[in-house]
């Protein structure tokens, strides 16, 4: 690399370490399943979105190696091209049903489904209102849609009325997380919706951590309010990526919409379709949390009983509705040094520091899953509480 650029890189890099926000990753020696070993030792991990284990679930195992064994290894070509297999179309129906709307569109990843809808649906002189805790992929979506972008404190829906009136009559987009990602809560859909409705706007809900966990039947976060998947005035986006144990992003809504981002979403055009054993192990997982409810409510008493645990033990957790429990610690160097700690004592959930959290609220993310056992909910505790007392956040 030329001098020039040695220098931007290394520089970089030193002012990442100096701030404590250097990425390392951890290299998984077995399957990420509720433990699994690091360095030739057993851990606990902590820090998955595969909330209902469905990653290593024999059914979804078996579904991907058999799709992989009669389609091959990858869709071949974009979807518009030669990609378009079966098993996609497929997929598509079954999450247009699970999700109660008339039509998906299924896409790479979570991230690209973001950037495929925000950027087909606004452009310039049309109107964004983002809560101030999306996630990146909204904010990217957003940034990249070159409409105008008003951002509202987080979860206020008043504030979010404020800017839709002031600047009324344009088209204008509501963008939220529908259970905030680093933070574990709830967006105030039934407000949002209202707002919606009142303006002619639409209510986008990213629903990648409530898909398969929240609501009485696991279909995510307009079942958890009570609010239909029919509305005019909702668009649902989601992920196969977390509770659901695979790899991808979908779009659930009315036929014209569908139609229309098929038509104009880049990401969709310009991204060969989803391998085969990936459309399997989605299509399957969605089957799993119809037939098999246990998991979700496995995974609802494990969170009641970790967070009852770090309560009692006078941890600072957020008022969170899911299965992410965020013990806030604040400047970065110390929820690294937490995390250390706590891997030393056999746990793996790394510090979720800056850009990811706001400055100053640094923390330390634990998502549980359906799979982690009693015994590893009370060991994590336990682990947990040592490493914090230590650093005296408790007596
Ligand atoms: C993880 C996540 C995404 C991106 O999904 P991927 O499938 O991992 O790309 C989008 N939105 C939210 C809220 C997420 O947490």
């Amino acid at each position: 690399m030329p001098d020039k650029w040695q220098t931007r890189l290394a520089g970089f890099l030193a002012q990442r370490d100096e701030a404590g926000l250097t990425r390392r990753m951890t290299r998984l020696d077995t399957p990420p399943g509720p433990e699994a070993e690091i360095n030739g030792r057993r851990v606990l991990i902590f820090s998955s979105n595969d909330y209902l284990g469905l990653t290593q679930h024999p059914r979804l195992k078996q579904a991907a190696s058999r799709a992989a064994l009669e389609w091959g290894g990858g869709a071949g070509a974009s979807r518009l091209v030669s990609g378009h297999l079966a098993l996609a179309e497929d997929l598509e129906e079954e999450t247009a049903r699970f999700k109660h709307t008339s039509a998906c569109l299924a896409m790479a990843t979570g991230y690209m489904t973001n950037l495929g809808l925000v950027t087909s649906l606004a452009g310039p002189g049309d109107l964004i209102v983002s809560d101030r805790l999306n996630h990146a992929s909204l904010v990217d979506a957003c940034r990249l849609s070159r409409a105008q972008v008003e951002v509202y404190p987080h979860g206020d829906a008043d504030a979010a009325g404020r800017i839709i009136e002031a600047n009324c009559g344009r088209h204008c987009l509501i963008v939220t997380d529908g259970v905030f990602s680093m933070d574990g809560d709830v967006a105030p859909l039934p407000r949002l919706a209202d707002l919606a409705r009142k303006h002619e706007a639409l209510l986008i809900v990213d629903d990648a951590h409530a898909t398969g966990v929240l609501g009485p039947t696991g279909r995510g976060s307009l079942e958890h309010f009570g609010l239909s998947a029919a509305s005019p005035f909702i668009v649902q986006m989601g992920t196969y990526s977390k509770a659901l144990g695979s790899l991808g992003g979908f779009v659930a809504g009315s036929q014209t919409l569908i139609e229309f981002l098929r038509n104009k979403s880049r990401p969709f055009f310009y991204s060969t379709g989803l391998p085969p054993a990936t459309l399997a192990a989605s299509l399957e997982a969605l089957k799993i949390i119809a037939s098999e409810p246990e998991h979700r409510r496995r995974l609802a008493e494990n969170t009641a009983h970790l967070k009852e645990g770090l309560l009692e033990a006078g941890l600072e957790i957020l008022p969170s509705d899911s299965a992410i429990l965020p013990i806030m610690v604040g400047p970065a160097h110390k929820a690294v040094e937490l995390s250390a700690r706590i891997l030393a004592g056999g746990l793996f959930c790394p510090a979720i520091r800056p850009p990811s959290v706001p400055e100053g609220a640094s923390r330390l993310r634990l998502s549980l899953m359906a799979t982690h056992t009693r015994e590893h909910l009370d060991r994590a505790l336990e682990i947990i509480t040592r490493a914090a007392r230590e650093m005296e956040m408790i007596p």
